[in-house]
């Protein structure tokens, strides 16, 4: 699941950009309202958090544009003015959710995930595929019934295979998701994580499922 953060301090950023990728989110950072309007336009997030008090364009008109042309994807803002109006202001215009500064990590990780159930786009909790099982809510893995265990990488990574079943992905779509947006084509990363994820997701079975396409990138296929 990937993340914009609009948010201009650093500090906050770093500390939000560490927490959510230990829990399995992928975080672009925008430091300033205009730059955050264009990543949200341009890139598909599944959750905007956006701070009010920004520079160049505030949280209040990056709210409004990005709404303009997008109902769906879920947004939370920051809000560092514990008052009724801000709060009332920011869910009239089509946020989804809100949280006053200074708030706990596990606050914001607990908003989070509520409006991503919420979200009737993303009603999927289970991804399926010959014989494996995601649960997204949960974030367990399993294959014909025993358990993976896997890091949030390789969940991130299989997660993008389910949702993909049958295509060959290439080494560039890979990397853009799982990790940065800005991934300078270090695609031995990914082909690292591919070995790592099969280790954990094919070799103990028979039946391979994600396979190699030479010169192109990674198929999740049942060739049985
Ligand atoms: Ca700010």
């Amino acid at each position: 699941m990937k993340i914009l953060l609009v948010e201009d301090e650093a500090k906050t950023a770093t500390f939000l950009k560490k927490g959510l990728s230990e829990n399995g989110f992928v975080l672009d950072v925008a430091e300033d309202g205009e730059t955050g309007l264009h990543l949200a336009r341009e890139g598909s997030f599944d959750l905007v958090i956006l701070d009010v008090m920004l520079p160049e364009r505030d949280g209040w008109s990056v709210l409004r544009e990005i709404r303009t042309r997008d109902k769906n994807t879920p947004i939370i803002f920051l809000t560092a003015r514990d008052s009724v109006p801000d709060r009332v202001r920011g869910l009239e215009e089509g946020a989804d959710d809100y949280l006053v500064k200074p708030f706990a990590f596990s606050e914001l990780l607990a908003r989070i995930r509520t409006v991503l159930r919420r979200n009737e786009r993303r009603s999927e909790e289970f991804l399926r595929f010959s014989g494996i099982e995601m649960d997204l809510l949960r974030r367990s893995v399993s294959r014909d019934g025993s358990r993976l265990d896997l890091t949030a990488k390789e969940f991130l990574l299989l997660e993008l295979f389910m949702q993909h079943p049958e295509e060959v992905l290439s080494r560039t779509f890979i990397a853009e998701r799982v990790w940065d947006m800005n991934f300078d084509s270090d695609t031995n990363t990914v082909d690292v994580a591919v070995r790592r994820l099969r280790k954990k997701v094919d070799e103990p079975f028979s039946r391979k499922l994600i396979h190699t396409i030479r010169g192109m990138g990674y198929i999740l296929e049942n060739r049985s």
